[in-house]
């Protein structure tokens, strides 16, 4: 068996075993492949293990990857941070994008969306904690923003993504993600349709499972540790 082949069949049964443990069905939680800074033949690799979503976080890697892997029906998820000059290139290709924070950002995918295509899959990035460093809109923004994501034209608001503080602590990383269910139960509250949580990663996946997460973003656990980038 392959290393891929190997660290797929393991994460997986960590999912499953996740969804057990808090009377979930694994088919609620969908497995999102990061594989920014893996190559085309490792995303095939993935992909021939019956994976079929990958996110990407760098704009022109994640192009010449969707070019090399056109004869596979793979789904394409932007999940890094949005740039306003970026924007048409992601809203040509891909389906989902996972960090968009703020009104200026939707606007311009919703605006450069190609009409033939689907309608692009929206989450709004949650700065969770809070903290001023990190990108995510805080969460007293968040209501406002889904409603005026929500009313764009080419775009459908799915719900919400969140990377919390990273913590070993199992207790910790629950109340993060805790948060997040919450102000996405407030959201939808209010009327504005939603059917995705988008937390969870290596190391938090199954906190996340147990606070509701239906797609956890998994690089390190699926391709093994990142080489540094330059
Ligand atoms: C890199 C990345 C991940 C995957 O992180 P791992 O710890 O390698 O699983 C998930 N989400 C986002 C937004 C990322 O940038």
């Amino acid at each position: 068996m392959s290393i891929i082949a190997e660290k797929t069949t393991q994460v997986v049964s960590e999912i499953n075993q996740a969804c057990q443990a808090t009377g979930r069905h694994p088919s609620e939680v969908a497995l999102l492949a990061v594989s920014k800074t893996r190559s085309a033949d490792e995303v095939r690799e993935a992909f021939q293990q019956g994976l079929i979503r990958f996110g990407e976080n760098y704009l022109q890697e994640a192009l010449d990857k969707i070019q090399a892997l056109a004869d596979l029906p793979l789904e394409w998820h932007f999940i890094g941070p949005v740039q306003s000059n970026k924007t048409r290139q992601i809203a040509e290709s891909f389906d989902w994008v996972h960090s968009v924070d703020r009104l200026k950002i939707a606007r311009r995918l919703s605006e450069q969306r190609p009409t033939e295509l689907a309608d692009l899959n929206i989450c709004l990035q949650v700065n969770i904690d809070d903290e001023s460093s990190k990108s995510g809109c805080s969460p007293n923004e968040a209501l406002d923003l889904a409603r005026e994501i929500a009313a764009l034209p080419h775009l459908n608001l799915r719900g919400l993504m969140a990377i919390p503080a990273p913590t070993d602590d199992a207790a910790a990383q629950r109340l993060a993600f805790a948060k997040v269910r919450a102000l996405a139960e407030r959201i939808r509250a209010s009327g504005i349709a939603m059917d995705t949580l988008s937390m969870g990663m290596s190391g938090d996946l199954a906190a996340a499972i147990a606070e509701g997460s239906t797609m956890v973003r998994i690089g390190t656990a699926l391709f093994g540790p990142r080489v540094a980038k330059g």
